[in-house]
């Protein structure tokens, strides 16, 4: 069953068309890869379905529509964002951004749980759970912005560009994170990213889009053993 469906969307701002009718689905408990170079449209496409810009097309969230819904309304219906530049609250301590995330919730103890759960796959967190988010590092900040974007129990969860600016060894460590959390909670995941390498080692499925359009998907196996992918988005000639 796919938990999100996106079909014929187009999107952009003012009378720049960005999207050119995109096809997309995100089966529960998988993760999909939306794969592209840099202004291809990939931010576009998860502000688009998390409904901070309009769009055209058809976007369905466990079969209900959710477009022209307002974003308040798309992540009460089970969809969590977490957007580039990760956006925590700088002032506030890393359990303070955690508990903010579940502020839709009311099952006290169910909150602590999962607070509990997040340290776990994010031990770093547990080790600065009284540090303000704005002193950790960016690597710790990303790790915070999907902790607390998770807090939501969400149905789906948008990431974009987690790895960005972060150095190799921290992107290893939050993708080990991500595959954990996809076994353990079997959330399923849209992650866009330009590192291709790291996001086809926990994807299941793989979109490829280029000026607006996709232009491959499959498998995400079989798009990692794509000649014009390899060539494009994971460093080979
Ligand atoms: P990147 O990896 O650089 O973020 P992307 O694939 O996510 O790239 P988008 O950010 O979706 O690409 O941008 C797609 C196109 O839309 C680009 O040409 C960009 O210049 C344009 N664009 C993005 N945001 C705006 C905006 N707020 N107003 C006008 N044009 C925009």
């Amino acid at each position: 069953m796919n938990v999100l469906e996106i079909n014929n969307l187009s999107a952009g701002y003012g009378r720049i068309r960005v999207l050119h009718g995109i096809s997309m689905a995100v089966e529960e408990g998988s993760v999909s890869v939306l794969l592209g170079a840099n202004g291809a449209g990939k931010t576009t496409t998860l502000r688009a379905i998390s409904g901070l810009i309009k769009s055209e097309g058809s976007l369905t969230l466990d079969g209900v529509n959710i477009n022209g819904l307002r974003p308040d309304r798309v992540a009460r219906l089970g969809l969590a964002h977490a957007a580039e530049g990760r956006g925590t609250f700088t002032d506030l301590t890393v359990e303070e951004n955690l508990r903010v995330g579940a502020f839709r919730r009311h099952d006290k103890d169910e909150i602590s749980a999962d607070i509990q759960k997040m340290y776990e796959f994010f031990p770093r967190l547990r080790e600065r759970y009284q540090q303000k988010a704005g002193n950790l590092s960016g690597g710790e900040q990303q790790m915070l912005a999907v902790g607390r974007a998770l807090m939501l129990r969400p149905r789906v969860l948008l990431l974009d560009e987690p790895s960005l600016g972060l150095a190799p060894v921290i992107i290893n460590d939050l993708y080990d994170a991500l595959g954990r959390v996809k076994a353990e909670l079997k959330i399923s995941m849209l992650v866009v990213e330009q590192n291709a390498n790291v996001a086809l080692e926990i994807a299941d499925y793989a979109y490829v889009l280029e000026s607006g359009a996709i232009s491959l998907h499959g498998l995400a196996k079989d798009v990692a053993a794509h000649d014009g992918v390899r060539a494009a988005y994971l460093g080979d000639y």
